[in-house]
């Protein structure tokens, strides 16, 4: 077996290969664009291609392709061979720092929202180079973003580093008022731990709702859930280690940090987490890593299901987002620190990000929002549609302490002058930890935990980033006018925490009494995708990312409709899917039955005797198929009434909401009754029971 060394970015085109690879001018140069975002020099990017493609064809690789996120949650290839004809029918592998550094990308049937019309369907894609090429399947991919022909953002990586750059652009001079004038860039870092599940592929084959929706829409609750708790952290099934050993090995050699691993509270579920990285980062591997849960599991016999909520009954899935912000020289802003000056700085980086959640709770609700994720949100297995922030009991009251100009009733008897004391320790509480928040303060960054667990981490962390920038800019502002740094910097915090504590919470987010709560408090409660994603569009959220020059006008409508429009498609597809197997295989499998017991009924009549439990059953049956039959007649009805809605993407989607869902739900209702009175033998494809439990 390889040993780490050989094994961990074996595929990738990283920097300790860069610098045996590249003359150390080229690898200078290379690195000023890498650390300071400077524009890559035309000749730089030839020597660099070409370095480029003489690794990658030592390592197999035959063909090269710009890896992009168009829109739709997944990754994006068009794969090229390095191939160029020379006289003689003979053939000479190139690839140019043109190449490189750009592509073009007829992508017309990728979503844009309207912000690219199919006549003029090219899209342009640009090297990421904070980013490392790796090899895939022989192909060398390049990690780029992606941009209509006017340099509209037509992906999830474009907004993200113009985010990351809006981010940076504030924290720096906010660092700089502490005198923290080596600390030239702040990054975002990110660790997105993912939820996934895994079942058995004959019975997934077996199950058209899961081919076609990645989940089931039908199917009665098994005897057991995770009641017991007993998968949660339980000793790994044989065949699921086997795949997490092939799938680590896999994330290794592509340089992705797969660190943790372990059953998740729902059977059948699991979770990985990787070590946190810079977000842009940390968002390609995400992407790379759920594509590679899903290839592998087959090799295992196996399917990987990142639908947010596969099964009734049990918990979903999802991905927690744990983000902070580092300085180039190591520190992390996040951290409390060991000096009143340190403590003081604490402070205001945890209040521009307090106040930034409490302005723009819409839009982090509206960061995670689709049709999977709504059926998890709210339903006392994640955290709620509401968005609040938890900062543990000893960081609140260190807060009120201040506010009220009060004394910490701590180990610290004085009172708090911020930039004059320091905080007391708190601890990094892992055990009386709240899992029921949305936005957990978790000693040393933020665990963002609404997002779904298909969804590309991207959306979140742009506006994380952005809306965080926002406080930044706000605070620098009026801090750089200051005559008396100090006392104005103490007048802020407390000003702010006074003007924004509505936002935390450290009760149960799945109380009932927390909705009154917060509502009272004047918390945005967004139920539904629905709900959440026009705020995109909303007046102060465009004046939001258009100051930090992260999205326009344009393109925010365009992220609002596609996610409109993604949301009524996926609901549509789901519809489609049920009415497919209701019709063509559990009618027919209940009516099968029927017939069989009618005549078990009439036999056993004819032959003296008296089967009442018989005809019980045979009423029910009949009763529930005919309910079933009309439930399947609704819901193709209310498809076929479903209104046209070209350029109408919000009725649309509001249309599958209120009159498609509920008559989705109906048949399904009717379906998992008859599930439990049909003999099993009968049943079309594979129950609950079966898919929960049998992997082993
Ligand atoms: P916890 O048990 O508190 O959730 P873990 O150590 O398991 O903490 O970390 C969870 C995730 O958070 C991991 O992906 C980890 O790399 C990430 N993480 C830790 N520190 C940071 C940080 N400063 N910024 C971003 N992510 C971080
Ligand atoms: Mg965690």
């Amino acid at each position: 077996m390889a040993t780490m060394d050989e094994l961990f970015g074996l595929n990738v085109f990283n920097d300790s290969v860069m610098r045996q690879r590249l003359p150390k001018e080229t690898y200078r140069a290379l690195h000023k664009t890498i650390d300071d975002g400077r524009r890559l020099d035309p000749q730089v990017a030839s020597v660099v291609a070409n370095a480029m493609k003489d690794w990658a064809l030592e390592h197999g690789a035959t063909h090269y392709t710009h890896w992009f996120q168009p829109l739709n949650s997944v990754t994006a290839e068009k794969h090229d061979a390095f191939i160029s004809p020379v006289p003689g029918g003979r053939v000479v592998q190139e690839f140019s720092g043109k190449e490189l550094v750009r592509g073009e990308a007829d992508a017309s049937s990728l979503p844009s929202g309207g912000l690219r019309s199919t006549f003029e369907a090219r899209g342009y894609t640009t090297w990421d180079p904070t980013s490392y090429a790796f090899i895939k399947d022989r192909v060398l991919c390049i990690p780029t973003a992606y941009c209509s022909y006017s340099g509209e953002a037509l992906d999830q990586k474009t907004p993200l580093l113009r985010s990351m750059e809006a981010l940076n652009r504030q924290a720096v001079r906010v660092l700089h008022l502490f005198g923290r004038l080596d600390a030239t860039r702040v990054t975002p870092t990110v660790g997105p731990e993912q939820e996934y599940f895994l079942v058995d592929k004959d019975l997934y084959n077996r199950r058209s709702d899961l081919i076609f929706a990645g989940r089931t829409l039908f199917g009665a609750k098994a005897p057991k859930g995770q009641e017991l708790g007993d998968h949660f952290f339980g000793t790994i099934q044989t065949r699921v280690q086997a795949f997490m050993a092939d799938l680590n090995e896999e994330l290794w050699k592509l340089g992705v940090l797969a660190k943790t691993e372990h059953n998740e509270t729902a059977p059948a579920q699991h979770e990985m987490a990787p070590i946190y990285s810079i977000v842009n980062v940390a968002c390609d591997h995400n992407q790379l890593t759920m594509e590679m849960m899903k290839k592998i599991a087959r090799r295992h016999n196996l399917v990987c299901l990142l639908a947010e909520k596969p099964f009734e009954g049990v918990n979903g899935s999802g991905k927690h987002n744990n983000w902070s912000m580092f300085t180039n020289t190591g520190y992390n802003l996040l951290e409390p620190g060991d000096s009143p000056h340190e403590s003081a700085q604490f402070l205001l980086f945890l209040t521009s990000v307090i106040k930034a959640v409490d302005d723009y709770q819409d839009l982090l609700r509206a960061s995670v929002a689709s049709a999977g994720n709504d059926h998890r949100l709210g339903g006392c297995e994640a955290p709620p549609a509401i968005i609040s922030i938890f900062l543990g009991d000893e960081l609140t009251e260190i807060l009120q302490a201040l506010e009220h100009g009060a004394r910490y009733s701590g180990r610290e008897k004085a009172d708090m002058t911020i930039g004059v004391h320091m905080l007391p320790k708190f601890p990094k509480d892992t055990t009386d930890r709240n899992r029921t928040s949305p936005f957990a303060f978790t000693g040393n960054k933020f665990e963002f935990r609404s997002l779904g667990s298909s969804a590309s981490i991207s959306d979140a962390n742009v506006v994380l980033n952005t809306i965080v920038a926002e406080s930044l800019r706000q605070f620098a502002d009026e801090l750089e006018k200051a005559e008396d740094f100090r006392s104005c910097l103490h007048d802020l915090i407390v000003r702010e925490i006074r003007a924004h504590k509505r936002i935390i919470f450290n009760g149960n987010n799945y109380a009932d009494a927390w909705r009154e709560e917060a509502d009272q408090r004047g918390l945005v409660c967004l139920e539904t995708t629905v709900d959440a994603l026009p705020v995109y569009t909303a007046e102060k959220n465009v004046r939001l990312f258009e100051t930090h020059q992260v999205l326009s006008a344009a393109e925010l409508r365009s992220r609002r409709d596609i996610g409109l429009d993604a949301y009524a498609k996926t609901i549509n597809i789901e519809a489609e899917t049920m009415i497919m197997m209701a019709s063509r295989q559990i009618l027919p499998a209940v009516l099968r039955y029927t017939g069989t017991l009618a005549s078990s009924v009439n036999s056993v009549r004819a032959a003296g005797a008296d089967l009442s439990c018989g005809g019980t059953l045979l009423a029910d049956l009949t009763r529930e198929a005919d309910m079933l039959s009309d439930a399947i007649h609704h819901l193709d009805e209310c498809l076929k009434k479903r209104p046209s809605a070209e350029d109408r993407p919000e009725e649309d989607a509001r249309y599958m909401r209120d009159s498609v869902l509920p008559r989705m739900a109906e048949l399904r209702a009717h379906a998992d009754a008859l599930e439990k009175i049909t003999d099993k033998t009968y049943w079309p494809f594979p129950t609950y029971d079966e898919l929960l439990f049998s992997v082993e």
